[in-house]
């Protein structure tokens, strides 16, 4: 007997859906690179609805009841006493998802002397302190791939948001005006411009896809160069470095991971380095840019704007600075968690949970940290390493 603690969003505030937008969602097979999508035995949900929150339970619940495990399912999280806290003792898996993330520090995995797994679903696993899951032997996966095209969608509307100004002349139309004026005094064209992305994995290579139809010139740095035939096909330019790339951009879209190596890569020093009245879009962690960098740099038109979808810690307190700087797009975590993401990293869950209890290997391409070290995706993107640190303040935003 299992017991399984899974920590998911809360459900809509007028409750759990009873119907949907649409009837269906596309059924995808395989992703860009050949990579099937998760494949289960069996799964308890209609792909479609919600599953990412708490009454969604990631249709896992009749599954694991069935094998005689327990599943706790809560979204209570932080500070003192929260529910999690309470079901560490004995938990053997937990699982979160990066939009409401479980923050598995140091103190918490002392916590858990029985904890074995940390699976993720989604992806980016930053929300677990990975030096202390190699240290105490716990495997983390995620679910790779599950919503990089969704997140890769989500970038080039946000791109296409700020540099035309989309959310203020919405805005307007709401509050009855017809300023057309007020709406275009910030709006320019994206064609012709430098568009560069900070790591070229799935995600980004999907940003840098999705955009050359837009008659951009597109740049890229990455730890590992992508193979030229790509590099000749989208026109890239490689840079070794991103202060070399960020000199030339008009719009930089951040891609990596957060590991110890990319923690506020974005700080005050590099965001000098960008061109007056660039854009950023962040979609990957909050963390990797510097909170109170990117609101000065707003506010004194380094940059021209700043959107994305993930804070630091997440839920953001109510006063966390991005949601009251100027010339912003930000929303909460969202990009991932589409139905149709829902269905792709629920079904992912269920395999790797089939594939735990039936003692088969899991995929090497979910695996971040397993037997004590970097293994998989993880040995590929991430570093050792702690990136949790100050997530405690993720309590804040009951208060
Ligand atoms: P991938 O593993 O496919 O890509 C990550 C890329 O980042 C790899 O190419 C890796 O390079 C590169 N990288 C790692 N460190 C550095 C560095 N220091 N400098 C430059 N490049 C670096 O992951 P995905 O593209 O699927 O996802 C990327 C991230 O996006 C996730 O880790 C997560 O944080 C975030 N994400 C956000 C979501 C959302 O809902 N907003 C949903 C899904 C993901 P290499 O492997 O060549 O070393």
């Amino acid at each position: 007997m299992t017991k399984i603690v899974c920590v998911l969003y809360d459900d809509p505030i007028d409750g759990y859906p009873k119907s949907y937008a649409r009837d269906a969602i596309p059924e995808i097979k395989v992703y860009p690179d050949g990579q099937t999508t998760p494949t289960p035995k069996a799964i308890d949900f209609i792909p479609g609805q919600m599953l990412g929150s708490v009454s969604g339970e990631l249709g896992l619940r009749r599954y694991l009841e069935s094998l005689g495990h327990t599943l706790v399912v809560t979204s209570d999280k932080d500070g003192e006493n929260s529910r999690l806290d309470q079901e560490l003792h004995d938990a053997e898996i937990v699982i979160s998802q990066p939009f409401w993330p479980a923050y598995l520090t140091a103190e918490r995995i002392a916590k858990a002397p029985k904890l074995k797994l940390a699976l993720t679903a989604g992806i980016g696993s930053d929300h677990v302190d990975l030096q202390a899951a190699m240290e105490n032997n716990i495997t983390v996966a995620e679910i790779t791939y599950c919503n990089s095209i969704s997140v890769a969608e989500h970038v080039v509307m946000m791109i296409l948001s700020l540099v035309r100004n989309y959310i203020p002349s919405y805005q307007w139309v709401v509050k009855g005006g017809w300023n057309i004026a007020d709406c275009v005094a910030r709006s320019y064209d994206l064609e012709g411009m430098e568009v560069g992305t900070v790591a070229a994995g799935r995600i980004g290579l999907g940003v840098l896809r999705r955009l050359k139809p837009f008659d951009v010139k597109l740049h890229y740095t990455d730890r590992h160069r992508l193979p030229t035939a790509v590099e000749q096909e989208l026109n890239l330019t490689w840079h070794p470095n991103v202060e070399s790339m960020v000199r030339v951009c008009d719009v930089v879209t951040i891609n990596c991971p957060l590991h110890p190596e990319t923690e506020h890569m974005f700080d005050e020093a590099m965001l000098a380095k960008m061109k007056r009245g660039a854009y950023i879009i962040n979609t990957a962690r909050g963390k990797i840019c510097d909170r109170d960098a990117i609101a000065h740099a707003l506010e004194s038109g380094q940059l021209s704007g700043y959107a994305g979808d993930v804070w630091f810690p997440q839920p953001a307190p109510k006063d966390h600075p991005w949601r009251s700087m100027p010339h912003h797009g930000m929303t909460p975590h969202i990009s991932g968690t589409s139905l149709s993401a829902q269905a792709r990293y629920a079904a992912g869950v269920r395999e790797v949970l089939e594939c735990w209890f039936e003692g088969r290997p899991i995929r090497n391409e979910y695996l971040v940290v397993d037997a004590g070290k970097l293994a998989g995706v993880g040995a590929h993107s991430y570093s050792e390493g702690d990136a949790t640190g100050g997530s405690e303040e993720a309590a804040k935003f009951k208060q």
